[in-house]
């Protein structure tokens, strides 16, 4: 199933119980616009070289739409449709006034250098600089992007448009950025693992995790465990998994993968194993925090924890949801797991528009705000119906969008 398939069968599910008719579905589940265009640039070797970038604008009943910029080699329309839709219905679960939207480039991002980098960034920006702004579509970091991305982003599009900050969320904290901003994808899902753990009856310091990804949101989410008194026993980058029974020390992990310039490779204190064995480990809590698609109708049944928090986007693929669903395992879906990223998105880019900051403790406990009210909701919603969490995350989201697209007015 291709990835904007998956979405839209999570969406038929939730509106099969709103009852949403056959003509509203198909507004809803269709983009907005869809751009593609060529990206053109001269690598440091001095060989020219053709990249494609696409940015989807999804939805905008809400608000301004909203979603990141990913530099990945398997990026193309189809998943970049996929995401869009997924940051529209995310903006709606955590009830922020925005859209959704996503971007991205088929780039092997550690491929390149800094200035190459640089210069496919302000290149995609002259190609869709009059689509984004900040009242209409905001860009954000996500796979192989980073603050420094953002604030060419930022740079490049004011050339064309004037002095505005709020056109690109995620910059750096010294150029416009909020404090809490890299942290908040991870942090949020901390928050939402231990809330969860506490709803089932289950203590932090019983629950064994394995973490499936140590970019950032991995790292501070593993971060954010640990603090809470969870064992984090297992944790992978590409160059395989790493794992210690009775848990590793995640500070040590850190400064190991941040000193040694080639991420875990080579940790000593732990364990090797593979990504696909991290998938499977006899822990109480499984975070997979990379790619989508990792956990399949093929591993499904050999996953053991039975508690998934979704934090990277769309890591279970349909018929495996339905699988674990079924046997009783509960997931945190993505589109309110991960939601701390674009939430502390907005409070960056509304601050940009007062010219005002937040300190990082404010930033932490409106966040905290947030997304304990959302995970509320939807918990409360899911008991009600009897759904699983992701069809009532999905079932509030559709519901917040129709109602304000009808609002409006159609035509
Ligand atoms: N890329 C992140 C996401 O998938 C953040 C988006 C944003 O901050 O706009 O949610």
């Amino acid at each position: 199933m291709k990835s904007f398939e998956a979405v839209k069968h999570y969406f038929n599910l939730a509106a099969d119980q709103l009852e949403l008719t056959e003509n509203m579905r198909t507004l809803l589940l269709t983009a907005k616009r869809e751009v593609q265009v060529q990206i053109a640039i001269e690598r440091d070797s001095g060989d020219l070289e053709t990249l494609i970038g696409y940015r989807v604008q999804h939805d905008n009943a809400r608000g301004p739409m909203k979603g990141g910029l990913r530099f990945h080699h398997e990026v193309d329309l189809d998943e970049v449709r996929s995401l869009a839709s997924l940051m529209t219905w995310k903006t709606a679960v955590v009830n922020i006034p925005y859209g959704g939207a996503k971007g991205g480039i088929a780039v092997d991002a550690r491929s390149l250098s800094l200035g190459e980098l640089e210069r496919i960034t302000r290149k995609f920006i002259d190609e869709i600089h009059d689509v984004i702004g900040p009242d209409t579509d905001i860009p954000a970091p996500d796979m192989g992007t980073n603050a420094e991305v953002m604030a060419w982003i930022m740079n490049q599009h004011n050339k064309y448009h004037g002095f505005s900050p709020g056109v690109v969320t995620g910059k750096p904290v010294e150029h416009y950025g909020i404090h809490g901003r890299e942290e908040a994808t991870g942090r949020g899902v901390g928050i939402l693992a231990i809330k969860t753990i506490g709803r089932l009856g289950h203590k932090p310091s019983t629950t064994r995790v394995a973490i499936q990804g140590f970019g950032k949101v991995g790292t501070y989410a593993a971060k954010f465990l640990q603090d809470a008194d969870c064992k984090v026993e297992a944790v992978s980058d590409i160059s395989g998994a790493y794992y210690r029974q009775g848990g590793l020390n995640i500070n040590d992990v850190i400064r190991y993968s941040n000193t040694h310039g080639q991420g875990l490779e080579g940790y000593a204190e732990a364990d090797k194993i593979t990504n696909a064995e991290l998938l499977e480990l006899d822990v109480e809590l499984l975070v997979p925090a990379a790619l989508g698609g990792v956990i399949t109708a093929e591993n499904a049944p050999r996953v053991k924890a039975p508690l998934i928090i979704e934090a990277a986007n769309a890591p279970i693929r349909p018929d495996a949801d339905e699988m674990l669903t079924e046997g009783g395992v509960t997931i945190v879906p993505d589109i309110l797991a991960n939601a701390g990223g674009v939430t502390v998105s907005y409070f960056e880019w509304a601050q940009n528009r007062q010219y005002y900051r937040w300190n990082l403790d404010r930033v932490r406990q409106e966040l905290e705000r947030v997304m304990s009210s959302a995970f509320e909701e939807v918990w409360e919603l899911a008991r009600e119906r009897e759904v699983s969490l992701r069809t009532a995350a999905f079932m509030l989201g559709i519901n917040r969008v129709s109602r304000a697209t009808v609002l409006a007015g159609i035509t």
